[in-house]
């Protein structure tokens, strides 16, 4: 059984499909670890794989932007066709960012003309026609069911909304982390699954990392250690030593997301949109059969559920989220019936300081990550994985990536990236929205 490779990745989510298939591509050895039975069963499998190019800096937009090729391309960019459930597709069906808050707007048609991004500046009439079955009732930003303001009448009309036309979601994100494993495959890269790395093998005096050891007490050999643990990537950054070590650092917190029946007489599924909704503190998109996939932009009034130990995470939908949640799409599609069967996942986020992803080395020398994902990089997750390539091919021939970082050029778009803006040490971004818009 071979023990010593170029790259050991931990984690086969998304991300660590892809890493591993980006560093196979390179000619590297790779092994991914996962504790899991198979790819994209952690956090990926319940993602809500919205692809949206709104966000608060223009790198954010950048990368968006570029990470959307990918999955216009998907098929080609994976390089095989052995892909026996099939191929993940992207499903445009485009976003409104309905306008409630004012600053935000304005921010977001500042990064995306900057960063080149199709969209239009549509008017209150115009949401109205082009999707008369959304409310443009204005509340003056989200509170609970249990506040009274909450029952109270509208406060005005919303002035707008933002929308952008090439947005969509990824029709079924565990099986675009199967694709990207069945690339990885292809070149070469081997899965070791139903393993958990316990620990890491270190150079003497901590400063670099040899490999990694598994809960069964096998070690796996490499240069090179990726930490891709989604939620668990504060617990792996754990293992290495590396807590306290950077400027943002992760840690998870639960999130639920719902599925209702779109209302009678309306094909949400066809004729629907994503729409982003801050004013009720929720996002939604159409999903198969016709449903509604509910997602909350967590706002400060529903309280923050932090997680100590990703072991114990409660996955069952809560009636209190769920029908708080279901009461907001009801005032914001007035034909919506609020169901009675309760429909759901509970997952967690890896949510950094500021909602950014940290795409890095650390100060562990081999040792690097992919976290931070915070609820909105499944989109990315081929654009960082190239990123990531990038960056430890170049330190691996002696870049010295702290002191100048890598700037790499988008495969499709061209587009200059500059991984500064996802380093570990970066300054908090106080433009963030401080959710899962990022
Ligand atoms: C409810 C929800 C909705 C979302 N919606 C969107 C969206 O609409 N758009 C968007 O862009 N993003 C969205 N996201 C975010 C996106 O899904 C995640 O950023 C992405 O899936 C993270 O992928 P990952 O590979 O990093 O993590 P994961 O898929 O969680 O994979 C990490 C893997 O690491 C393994 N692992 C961890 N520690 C160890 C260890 N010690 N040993 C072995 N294995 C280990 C785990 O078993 C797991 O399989 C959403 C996330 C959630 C939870």
């Amino acid at each position: 059984m071979q023990d010593h490779y170029d790259a050991i990745v931990i984690g086969a989510g998304i991300f660590g499909c892809g890493i591993s298939f980006e560093l196979a591509r390179r000619g590297m050895s790779v092994c991914a670890v996962d504790m899991n039975a198979g790819p994209g069963m952690g956090s990926t499998s319940s993602s809500g794989a919205i692809i949206r190019f709104a966000y608060s800096t223009v790198d954010g937009v950048r990368l968006a932007w570029e990470g959307n090729q990918y999955w216009e391309h998907f098929g080609d960019y994976l390089e095989t066709d052995e892909h026996p459930n099939g191929l993940a597709r992207k499903v445009t069906t485009g976003m409104l960012f309905l306008r409630s808050d004012e600053a935000l707007h304005q921010l977001y048609l500042q990064t995306l003309a900057e960063a080149g991004v199709p969209f239009e500046d549509w008017s209150a009439d115009k949401v109205s026609t082009r999707h008369p079955w959304l409310s443009t009732a204005l509340y003056g930003g989200p509170c609970s069911p249990e506040d009274d303001a909450f029952w109270q009448e509208p406060i005005g009309e919303l002035p707008g909304g933002l929308w952008i036309p090439d947005c969509g979601y990824v029709s079924d994100p565990q099986l675009a982390a199967q694709n990207l494993y069945a690339a990885a495959a292809a070149k070469g890269a081997t899965f070791e699954f139903g393993q958990r790395v316990d620990n890491l093998v270190l150079a003497e005096g901590r400063s670099a990392v040899q490999g990694v050891k598994l809960r069964t007490g096998r070690v796996l050999h490499a240069p090179v250690v990726v930490n891709v643990g989604g939620p668990w990537s504060a617990a792996v950054n754990d293992i290495a030593g590396l807590t306290n070590t950077m400027a943002i650092s992760t840690q998870p917190m639960r999130h639920e997301a719902h599925l209702a029946p779109a209302p009678d007489g309306l094909d949400y599924e066809r004729d629907g949109t994503i729409v982003g909704d801050v004013d009720q503190g929720m996002y939604f998109r159409p999903a198969p059969g016709n449903n509604i996939f509910v997602g909350s932009t967590d706002p400060d009034c529903d309280g923050h559920e932090w997680v100590d130990n990703m072991d114990t995470l409660n996955r069952e939908i809560t009636e209190p989220i769920w029908s708080r949640q279901m009461l907001r799409v009801a005032k914001r599609m007035p034909e919506f019936g609020v169901p009675h069967e309760r429909r759901g996942l509970a997952e967690a986020y890896d949510v950094s300081t500021d909602w950014g992803p940290i795409y890095d080395r650390t100060d562990l020398d081999g040792f690097f990550v992919a976290i931070g994902t915070s609820g909105n990089q499944f989109k990315n997750a081929c654009v960082a994985s190239h990123l990531m390539g990038e960056l430890i091919t170049a330190v691996g021939d002696g870049h010295d990536h702290d002191n100048e970082p890598l700037t790499v050029n988008g495969r499709f778009t061209a587009t200059p990236i500059d991984m500064a803006s996802f380093a570990r040490n970066r300054s908090v971004n106080t433009a963030s929205t401080g959710s899962v818009l990022g």
